[in-house]
């Protein structure tokens, strides 16, 4: 059983705001939000980054980001618009080692990111 702190809110062994789940994803509020909806959007799978993607996990992934797409309409932020991020690396701010894409909405964004 792996550490990694997605895998154990997919395992439910650590709380969090689960607002969808299914046999193959996960989606919860993050724990410091920085919009009025920031949701995140996990595989069960552990995938430590986007670089890490087999090309057998390529329909997971795709499913990854419907999903994101499904919360925005959960959320009902699909016409006022949102943004879903994926950070990999460093350079990105990746803090959690386990593939995550964040569904931003509910104000203005601005481009480019920080
Ligand atoms: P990253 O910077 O890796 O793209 O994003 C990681 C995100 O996970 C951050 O926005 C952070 O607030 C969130 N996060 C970190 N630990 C937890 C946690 O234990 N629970 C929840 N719900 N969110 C977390
Ligand atoms: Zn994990």
């Amino acid at each position: 059983m792996t550490e990694c702190i997605f895998c154990k809110i997919a395992r439910a062994e650590m709380k969090a705001q689960v607002i969808y789940s299914d046999e193959d994803v996960v989606a919860f509020r993050d724990i410091n939000p920085q919009a009025p909806t920031h949701v995140l959007v996990i595989p069960r799978k552990h995938i430590p980054s986007i670089a890490d993607c087999a090309p057998d996990d390529l329909p997971l992934l795709a499913k990854v980001l419907q999903t994101g797409a499904k919360i925005a309409e959960m959320e009902s932020i699909r016409e006022s618009g949102y943004r879903l991020v994926l950070n990999a690396g460093p350079d990105a701010g990746q803090a959690v080692n386990h593939l995550h894409v964040h569904v931003l909405g509910g104000r203005k964004m601005t481009w480019p990111p920080g």
